[in-house]
C-alpha cells in the first residue's frame, strides 16, 4: 500500500490568507473600511508572545490594522474588562482576541463572555458557541474552522461519512463536531471515558485527533484509506535531548494505512492563524452589512 496523501497546511494557509488579503483590499478600495483586529495579550507567556507577534505579521501582510494590547501580568481583572468595553465600542476594531491563558488571578471565562458576539473573532462566546450548534451565522473558532477547510479541499463533499473526533473540549472538540454536524457526517465524540478507542476510530472515514497526548493514535487504530488531520501539538524529548514537535497521531504507522493526513507541524496549525484573519473580515463585513459572498 502506498503512503498517504500529505495535506499541505502550508500551502493552504497561504491560499486562504491570499482571498482574505483580496478581498480586504476590495474592501479598502470600495468601502473605505479596512478591517482591524484588535489583539490583547496579558503577561510575559513565551509561547503566547510568538503566537501575537505572528498575528500581528499576518494581519499587517493581510491589509487589515492591527492593534496590540499588552498589559503586565498583574493587571486586575477590571482592568482587562475596561479595555475589552472600549474595544467593543471602537469603530476601527471589528475583531477582538484576548490570547490564552490568562493569568491565574483572572476568570477567563468572564473575559470571553465581555467580549461583543459580533468581534468576537475566537468564537468562543457562549452567542457562538450557541449558534454554531443552532445551525444559524456564527463566528466559528478558527482550529475547528481550519480543519474544516482543509478536509473539504482534500474530500470535496463530507456528507454520509463517519467522522470521529478525539476530544470534547470547547475550543477545538465540541465545535469540531458541530462543523461536521452541518456538513451531514455522522459523528461520534470520543473522550477520556471512552470505552475501546481504537475500535471507534477503526470505524472512521475521518480521525480528528484533538487531545493533548503525543503520537497516540496508532496506525493499526485507522481503517484504511480514511483521513487524518492531527490538531495535537506536543512537545517531546529525543533520546540525545533535542526536542520536537508531534501530534496526537503516530504519523509514521498513520501513514502508511490512512488515505490522507495532516503533518505536525505544518497541517493544521498554520490554518489556525489564516482562519483567525477570515473570521475578522467576515465580522467586519457582517458589521457594516456588506455580503462576502463566494469566500
Ligand atoms: P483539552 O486538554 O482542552 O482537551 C483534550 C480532550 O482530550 C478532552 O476533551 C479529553 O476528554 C480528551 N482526552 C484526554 N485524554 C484522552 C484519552 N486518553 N483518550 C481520548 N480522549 C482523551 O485540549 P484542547 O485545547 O482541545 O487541545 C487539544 C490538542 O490540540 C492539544 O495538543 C493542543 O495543543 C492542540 N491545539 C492545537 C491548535 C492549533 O492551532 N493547531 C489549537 C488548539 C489546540
Amino acid at each position: 500500500m502506498t503512503d498517504a496523501k500529505l495535506i499541505d497546511g502550508n500551502l493552504f494557509s497561504a491560499k486562504v490568507r491570499e482571498s482574505v488579503a483580496a478581498r480586504v483590499a476590495e474592501m479598502v478600495e470600495h468601502h473605505k473600511i479596512t478591517p482591524g483586529l484588535a489583539v490583547v495579550l496579558v503577561g510575559e507567556d513565551p509561547a503566547s508572545q510568538v503566537y501575537v507577534r505572528t498575528k500581528h505579521k499576518r494581519t499587517v501582510e493581510a491589509g487589515m490594522n492591527s492593534f496590540e494590547h499588552k498589559l503586565p501580568a498583574d493587571t486586575p481583572e477590571h482592568e482587562v474588562l475596561l479595555l475589552i468595553e472600549a474595544l467593543n465600542k471602537d469603530p476601527q476594531v471589528h475583531g477582538i482576541l484576548v490570547q490564552l491563558p490568562l493569568p491565574k488571578h483572572i476568570d477567563t471565562q468572564r473575559v470571553i463572555e465581555a467580549i461583543s458576539p459580533a468581534k468576537d473573532v475566537d468564537g468562543f462566546h457562549p452567542v457562538n458557541a450557541g449558534r454554531l450548534a443552532a445551525g444559524g451565522d456564527s463566528l466559528v473558532p478558527c482550529t475547528p474552522l481550519g480543519s474544516l477547510l482543509l478536509l473539504k479541499d482534500t474530500l470535496g463533499k463530507l456528507g454520509g461519512l463517519d467522522a470521529v473526533v478525539i476530544g470534547r473540549s470547547n475550543i477545538v472538540g465540541k465545535p469540531m463536531a458541530q462543523l461536521l454536524i452541518k456538513e451531514s457526517c455522522t459523528v461520534t465524540v470520543a473522550h477520556s471515558q471512552t470505552r475501546d478507542l481504537p475500535g471507534v476510530v477503526r470505524r472512521a472515514d475521518i480521525v480528528i485527533a484533538a487531545v493533548g497526548k503525543a503520537e497516540m493514535v496508532k496506525g493499526d487504530w485507522l481503517k484504511p484509506g480514511c483521513t487524518v488531520i492531527d490538531v495535537g501539538i506536543n512537545r517531546i524529548e529525543l533520546p540525545d535531548g533535542s526536542r520536537k514537535l508531534v501530534g496526537d497521531v503516530d504519523f509514521a504507522s498513520a501513514v502508511k494505512v490512512a488515505g490522507a493526513i495532516t503533518p505536525v507541524p505544518g497541517g493544521v496549525g498554520p490554518m489556525t492563524i489564516a482562519c483567525l484573519l477570515r473570521n475578522t473580515l467576515v465580522a467586519c463585513a457582517r458589521l457594516h452589512h456588506l455580503s462576502l459572498k463566494g469566500l
